[in-house]
């Protein structure tokens, strides 16, 4: 009877807000729910910095149901909004939305199983799927997708509508270069087939078009034989620019005499290296810190991170081929930390600090994270003005550096890159911690992020950010540049009513245009809402 109730008022707020013309009736015949849980689930993400709640959200079990959702909206006469959510890793609130409906797309129920086809070398998978499973479905025929994430536990089309990348994408390219065809809801409810020979406008906007043009409901990606095993090294340098020296010497090699995974991180404080040194003991090379020349160089150290995949059938060979590897690169020769593994395993490894962060209560927290390109000329100066300035020998989670290969991006995507044929990810993947340490704070890490976003756009620096978060046009339109008219012109095309994936503030819908001023969109800051609560 509650749950009716529920029920029913929420359909009439629902219908109240947006002024739907559909019959309470027609709306669970679309299968909108408003359980409590779905709701409340669906107003958060991973940043946990903003929190909107959707009127429904609808847990689709098929493309025709994500549809005939959209085409409802869309046909409706005053309209409402429709965001696809996947795993909910966002930081900014990019799947929420508080003026319509949130498509759970990943999770019990939804989609159906990824299907392998081994000959054709590619698999068919929902959108909604996460690359965990995708990856276990497939390595049942001994084949993997070919580039990665860090992280598993993220949707296809989540990462998908932004590129998706990970050490591989050196060589591979990121995960929109490895796609052959996608089926998409677009904005007008209409289901196509897209491929770079049918519908290419679709398919070229809709890969890394962060959700703006339809809703990926399936994607066949592109596979490769499995290997067994990895074979896991870090190296450390104090001198940045030998560090960045190796590293586009390694992204710049092919065929076979080359790694297979090229990452990095900085290291600003002692913390982090003791946190990783457990699992990379080599008992060869025993290390002490305080020898590696940190002190020489503000206290800042960087960690190259390679990998080499192998099967078992090859092991005699593989220690010769990375000692001819290792040899050409100038690290701090004390500082080859190995280890070797599963490829699963590795694949898989974040989700091992996600259980230990879980388990101390440290991964839902705020994360103020801040993921930018930066072209290979500007490098050096990123290194000066921010990991030996701002930063200040203060980090609160890992900083990733590594360099991609432009030429492995296609540029009719619409992911938004440096004007570089080299350019470099550098991602600060902060938590907030509310434990009285001022630079733990979310202000404090907050306003860094400003400052080294200040100081990229002052000194020249060109950047371009990975996960952009912008709160108006104008600055949509500046990170787009070139690409804006075209990217304008798609979403004309695709969803002109504006009503998909709203919470990205890119565009406005129509019906909350001028004359029916209903902003609702506005994120309200998690704080602000908690002191709402209690003051009520
Ligand atoms: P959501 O947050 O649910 O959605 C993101 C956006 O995509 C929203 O605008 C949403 O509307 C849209 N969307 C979702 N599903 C669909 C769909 N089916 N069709 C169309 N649009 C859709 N990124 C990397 O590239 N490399 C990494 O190594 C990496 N590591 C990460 C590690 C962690 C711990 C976290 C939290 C994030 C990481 N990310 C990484 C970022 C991640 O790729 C993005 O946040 C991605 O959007 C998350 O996927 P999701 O399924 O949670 O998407």
């Amino acid at each position: 009877m509650a749950t009716k109730l529920l029920l029913t008022f929420a359909i009439c707020r629902l219908i109240v807000t947006v002024g739907l013309t559909l019959e309470p009736t027609e709306l669970l015949r679309l299968g909108l729910t408003v359980d409590p849980v779905d709701v409340v689930s669906a107003s958060v993400d991973f940043g946990l910095m903003t929190k909107v709640e959707p009127l429904a959200v609808l847990r689709p079990s098929s493309a025709k149901e994500v549809a005939q959702l959209v085409k409802a909206a869309y046909e409706s006469s005053h309209g409402f909004t429709v965001s696809a959510r996947g795993h909910g890793h966002s930081i900014n609130g990019q799947a929420q939305t508080g003026t319509g409906v949130v498509v759970q797309m990943s999770g019990v129920g939804s989609g159906g199983k990824p299907r392998v086809w081994g000959g054709d070398m590619y698999v068919d998978v929902w959108g909604g799927e996460l690359w965990i499973d995708v990856l276990k479905s497939c390595l049942a025929y001994g084949l993997a997708p070919k580039s990665w994430t860090d992280y598993l536990y993220l949707s296809v089309g989540g990462t998908l509508s932004n590129a998706g990348i990970s050490g591989q994408a050196f060589h591979h390219g990121p995960q929109i270069s490895n796609v052959h065809e996608l089926d998409v809801v677009t904005g007008k409810g209409e289901l196509m087939t897209c491929s770079k020979e049918q519908n290419p406008e679709l398919f070229h906007a809709v890969l890394g078009g962060l959700g703006q043009f339809g809703i990926i409901t399936r994607a066949r990606i592109s596979l490769e034989p499995a290997p067994q095993r990895v074979r896991w090294i870090r190296v450390l340098y104090s001198n940045f620019s030998a560090f960045t020296k190796d590293q586009e010497y390694l992204i710049s090699l092919h065929g076979n005499q080359k790694f297979d995974y090229v990452e990095g991180f900085v290291i600003v404080d002692e913390g982090l290296i003791n946190n990783w040194r457990s699992s990379f003991f080599s008992p060869r090379n025993p290390v002490k810190i305080s020898s590696l020349g940190s002190n020489n160089n503000g206290g800042v150290l960087y960690c190259l991170e390679i990998t080499k995949n192998y099967h078992e059938s090859t092991v005699e060979t593989i220690d010769q081929e990375i000692e001819a590897l290792l040899k050409k690169l100038n690290f701090i020769p004390t500082s080859v930390f190995t280890t070797d593994l599963p490829y699963v395993d590795f694949l898989d490894r974040v989700h091992k600090a996600e259980l230990k962060l879980r388990s101390k209560g440290m991964w839902e927290v705020p994360h103020p994270w801040l993921n930018l390109f930066v072209p290979k000329s500007k490098i050096a100066d990123f290194d000066r003005g921010v990991f030996k300035g701002i930063l200040g020998n203060k980090t609160s989670g890992p900083i990733l550096i590594y360099p991609m290969n432009k030429n492995k991006w296609n540029d009719k995507s619409s992911v938004v890159t440096p004007d570089e044929d080299v350019f470099y990810l550098v991602a600060f993947l902060r938590s907030a911690l509310d434990n009285g340490e001022e630079t733990q704070s979310l202000e404090y890490l907050t306003n860094q992020n400003r400052r080294i976003l200040k100081f990229c756009d002052e000194d020249g620096l060109k950047v371009k950010q990975y996960l952009p978060h912008y709160k108006t046009q104008s600055e949509w339109k500046e990170h787009y540049g070139s690409k804006w008219d075209r990217f304008q012109r798609m979403k004309m095309k695709f969803d002109p009513r504006h009503i998909l994936a709203s919470g990205q503030n890119i565009f406005t819908p129509t019906f909350l245009s001028s004359s029916n001023m209903m902003v609702m969109d506005t994120p309200i800051p998690i704080k602000q809402k908690a002191r709402e609560a209690i003051d009520f």
